[in-house]
């Protein structure tokens, strides 16, 4: 750890990471030298808008102050590292954090948008059966700024490879968002922030397997962001089969909470539900499903199943993947088939897992 140089018989403080620190932060931390709070919008400039990655870079500072920022701070950037391209053209990319640790986020172009799936943590305490992040164990939370390099990483390759920056972020990749509120909610000021990244939030989504207690803050906050839930089965009973989460966070306590975000907010929820072969994809399930779905307004995503090494679970077939379809459309819902993308790069919807790791 870089660290700046003690008094004579004291342990050496530990310098921090200048990139973790809120404007109002700077702005403290200035007045202790008496320079003026300008200095702390030109430091946020420097770092969130013309990506500065060392103090020599911010020239309209006095060079008094770039040195005593330099003594006290260092700058950690999550640097993109391995870039995979899929034939569908899904890029994925590892990007390689201060303290070497992985995490991956994946760029999906289409037609109409290029949408960045970024990671919120790295590896995941929840441990989904069908998910390979899952077989991780959670080692640490991101902070806002790996977050944010993330996007700004992804933004880059897009605009290089497509020619388009992106236009929706989903967090999506390695870890629950929601059990990094803090921080995914800091990093999403710097997105949204007009002289920042300037997205709006509705291009935002949180994917959660259903926290309860975090989509009531979202609730509070009267978030302007998408919320999509990871159900994948319609039942308690089979649910807790594959997500560990239920036995916590029931069905109906979800419910609930959801209910109380879609009346601060007004937002139409996403259900996601991975097919899976003759688990959760009979008739019986689609009716299951329509049910919960009837309880506040939302669009419903069916995913085609990607295989993961060591998962007995297999992707529906297309008729049974149709048929389940057909049972919620005929039932008033709005509902399609997402098809699976970057499979053959481990970049699909459940896969990554940060394989340098
Ligand atoms: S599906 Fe999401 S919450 Fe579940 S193990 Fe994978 S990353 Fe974690």
């Amino acid at each position: 750890m870089d660290t700046v140089n003690p008094p004579a018989n004291s342990m050496p403080v530990p310098k921090i990471n200048i990139r973790t620190m809120a404007r109002e932060d700077l702005a403290q931390w200035l007045e202790q030298y008496n320079e003026p709070h300008f200095r702390a919008k030109q430091i946020f400039e420097w770092l969130w808008i013309k990506g500065a990655d060392h103090f020599d870079m911010m020239t309209n500072l006095p060079q008094s102050l770039r040195a005593r920022l330099e003594e006290s701070f260092v700058f950690h950037i999550a640097e993109v590292d391995i870039v995979q391209k899929s034939q569908d053209g899904t890029i994925k990319v590892g990007f390689t954090l201060h303290d070497g640790r992985t995490v991956e986020g994946v760029i999906i172009p289409t037609s109409k948008r290029i949408t960045a799936c970024i990671s919120s943590q790295v590896g995941c305490s929840l441990h989904c059966s069908f998910c390979a992040t899952g077989q991780l164990k959670r080692d640490r939370n991101l902070d806002f700024s790996e977050i944010v390099d993330q996007v700004r990483g992804l933004n880059e390759l897009a605009l290089d490879q497509f020619g388009r920056g992106l236009t929706n972020i989903v967090f999506m990749g390695m870890g629950e968002p929601l059990l990094n509120l803090e921080e995914v909610f800091r990093a999403t000021e710097i997105l949204t922030a007009e002289e920042a990244m300037n997205m709006a939030s509705r291009r935002i989504t949180l994917s959660t397997v259903g926290i309860a207690r975090g989509i009531r803050k979202l609730a509070k906050r009267g978030s302007k962001f998408n919320l999509a839930w990871s159900l994948h089965a319609a039942t308690n009973a089979k649910r807790a089969q594959i997500m560990d989460i239920n036995k916590s966070n029931p069905i109906e306590e979800v419910v609930d909470s959801i209910k109380e975000f879609y009346a601060h907010t007004k937002r139409k929820v996403t259900l996601e539900y991975i097919l899976f072969q003759k688990f959760n994809d009979s008739e019986e399930d689609a009716r299951n499903l329509i049910k919960i779905a009837k309880e506040f307004p939302c669009f419903i995503n069916l995913i085609e199943y990607n295989s993961v090494k060591g998962v007995s679970l297999e992707r529906s077939t297309p008729t049974r993947s149709r048929r389940f379809l057909e049972i919620l459309t005929d039932n008033g819902l709005e509902a399609h088939i997402r098809r699976s993308r970057g499979h053959d790069i481990d970049a699909a919807c459940g896969q990554l897992a940060g394989k340098k790791q």
